[in-house]
């Protein structure tokens, strides 16, 4: 499941964690999130420390597509309709201080990340969704001007669109090494492979271990981690991952702007460089679907649309944190711990609200707890289907797995099925060996669906991702699969 970032080969290498440390503010993720706070507080001369479980950039913010956009799908539309036209035009102001202070950075550090100036178009063809756009226009016009007309009409195949202009691509790897290099050239305190398996809150400070063995004192926690590992305040029931796939080919055919569809079935569509084009999309509920070609083949579809004679590179896909109430949360993680500072909920579009958010760093970290932000019952369509999703992960589709021979399975491939008596998971890796693991999620103990495409299995409740061996490449699970044999 790399991405096409991954080929660029840029290196950085930081020290794994091997003593006790105190600190004043420990950040927790080193993605596109925890490494801009990094930035920001190493701008103003602040102590701090950042771990990250695995290397750098490696969760949602390498498998990105990095349309750096406030053309955010149909959220304003469903921020009015759910809190009010203000809310909705404040998030506006908002992404669009996130998409400057972006530009900004690149420009001052100088840093060499591919950045090119776009437009993006905000398409529809599908009635229904023309009247969302129509609203989405009345909502941001008061405080940006766009165009509208249906470019490219042929193209994209769109009836109406609207076009947000001063936009960018880049290459978001490129990018966060150029902030990862300003880092190390400040001598900051950066760990890899250094995974945050306990925080303890001892008096007004937090006690951090990290992998399994070497304490972190520290008097704030940034939690930059995607998706909050705590189960405290109950941000499962809050939040859900969903999953986008996105493939690169190559093609004779120039896109002269960005683009995102609200028709059904959902794609976007951006430059990557000047023979190959990148498209996402095939958006599900993650750990909803195990038909994991159909997600790919609806992208192939449209690509071969766009171009018969399209050659496929780069296929994979990657998660995103959804707040049932469409708004992200940066603020205090709850009234008890109101000294760890949580950031996410990006909802797809990740660049513009991480570096708004980075712009508060001093006000986030003195905040006070405010207990309505992620209310749990304001969405009570969505929250139900969430229920549903976990009751389903926990418990329903425990009770549908089938009794099956190990040899029923494929080599190099995987199963959930019922083995003597057991609900196991198994990985075929060759004609004899077998790998078998409980099917039990260690976050909460959820079921895995097989990813036969990227050999990767995954938890129907809150994304979790283990490899084909069981190790956890992808949070909020901390712990890998109980291996049985
Ligand atoms: C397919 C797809 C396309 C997207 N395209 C766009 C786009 O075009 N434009 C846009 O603006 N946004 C886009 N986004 C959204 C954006 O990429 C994400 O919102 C953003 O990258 C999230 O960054 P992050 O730092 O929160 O998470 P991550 O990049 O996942 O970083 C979290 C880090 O925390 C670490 N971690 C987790 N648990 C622990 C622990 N216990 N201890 C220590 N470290 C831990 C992980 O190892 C990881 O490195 C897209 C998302 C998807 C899924």
């Amino acid at each position: 499941m790399n991405s096409i970032w991954h080929k660029d080969n840029i290196d950085w290498q930081f020290p794994l964690i091997n003593d006790h440390h105190d600190t004043k503010i420990l950040i927790i993720g080193g993605g596109l999130m925890g490494l801009l706070c990094a930035y920001e507080l190493q701008k103003q001369g602040k102590e701090f420390i950042l771990v990250d479980a695995r290397k750098l950039v490696n969760g949602t913010s390498a498998n990105t597509t990095a349309q750096i956009s406030i053309a955010h799908d149909d959220l304003y539309y469903k921020i009015k309709k759910k809190h009010s036209i203000k809310k909705a035009q404040k998030y506006l102001a908002e992404q669009i201080k996130g998409l400057n202070h972006l530009k900004q950075i690149i420009k001052n550090e100088k840093i060499k990340c591919d950045y090119q100036e776009t437009e993006t178009i905000l398409g529809a063809s599908q009635k229904q969704n023309i009247d969302i756009l129509r609203e989405i226009q009345a909502i941001i016009n008061p405080i940006i001007k766009t165009k509208k007309l249906p470019l490219e009409k042929s193209l994209f195949n769109i009836s109406e669109g609207i076009i947000f202009s001063n936009e960018a691509i880049i290459n978001p790897v490129k990018y966060l090494n150029g902030i990862i290099n300003i880092l190390k050239n400040n001598n900051c305190a950066i760990y890899e492979h250094s995974k945050v398996t306990k925080i303890k809150k001892k008096g007004t400070q937090y006690e951090v271990i990290v992998n399994d063995k070497f304490k972190i004192n520290t008097e704030k926690i940034i939690m930059a981690c995607h998706y909050p590992f705590l189960l405290q305040n109950l941000y499962f029931a809050k939040m859900y991952q969903s999953t986008s796939y996105v493939i690169t080919f190559k093609t004779k055919k120039k896109l002269s702007a960005s683009y995102i569809s609200l028709d059904s079935p959902y794609y976007y569509l951006r430059t990557y460089d000047k023979n190959t084009l990148m498209i996402g999309g095939s958006d599900h509920y993650t750990g909803s679907t195990t038909d994991i070609h159909k997600c790919y083949y609806l992208l192939q579809k449209k690509i071969y649309e766009i171009d018969k004679k399209a050659v496929i590179l780069d296929k994979w896909f990657t998660e995103d944190s959804m707040a049932l109430n469409f708004l992200p949360y940066a603020g205090p993680y709850s009234k008890k711990h109101s000294n760890i500072i949580l950031m996410t909920g990006f909802q797809k579009w990740g660049f513009t609200n991480a570096h708004a958010i980075a712009l508060k760093i001093n006000n986030l970290l003195q905040e006070k707890y405010q207990r309505n932000k992620l209310a749990l019952f304001k969405n009570i369509k969505n929250y139900l289907k969430l229920v549903f999703h976990s009751v389903n992960g926990l418990f329903i589709s425990r009770l549908l797995i089938k009794s099956e021979a190990l040899k029923s399975i494929k080599v190099n491939s995987g199963k959930a099925l019922r083995y003597q008596g057991k609900n196991v998971l198994v990985y075929r890796a060759s004609v004899k060996e077998y790998f078998l693991f409980k099917n039990k999620c260690t976050h909460m103990g959820c079921t895995l669906i097989w990813n036969d495409v990227d050999k990767v299995w995954i938890s129907r409740c809150h994304g979790t991702i283990y490899n084909k061996y069981g190790h956890v490449i992808y949070g909020p699970g901390i712990y890998d699969l109980e291996r049985i044999n």
